[in-house]
């Protein structure tokens, strides 16, 4: 009877571990990407990180812009002066 409940707490431990191990390598798959993806502070769109400018505001907080934005930023200060 003993045995049998250790193979059985066996079983699942290997089908857990295998399930963890999965779930480890598909987001190992999708992160990358996901890591390189950033959103503007301005229009909220998602781009790539490369292709966005960073900016620190204060000690933590780190502000994404897309080129889009900062082009109509500067086109907004453009019109006031
Ligand atoms: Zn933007």
């Amino acid at each position: 009877m003993i045995v049998t409940i250790l193979a059985i707490v066996f079983l699942l431990l290997i089908v857990v571990a295998a399930f963890v191990g999965y779930k480890t390598v598909m987001q190992r798959g999708t992160s990358p990407e996901e890591m390189n993806l950033e959103k503007c502070s301005i229009c909220r769109e998602k781009f790539e990180k490369s292709q966005l400018i960073l900016r620190q505001i204060g000690d933590y907080k780190l502000l994404y812009f897309c080129r889009k934005c900062v082009l109509s930023l500067y086109g907004d200060l453009g019109i006031k002066n």
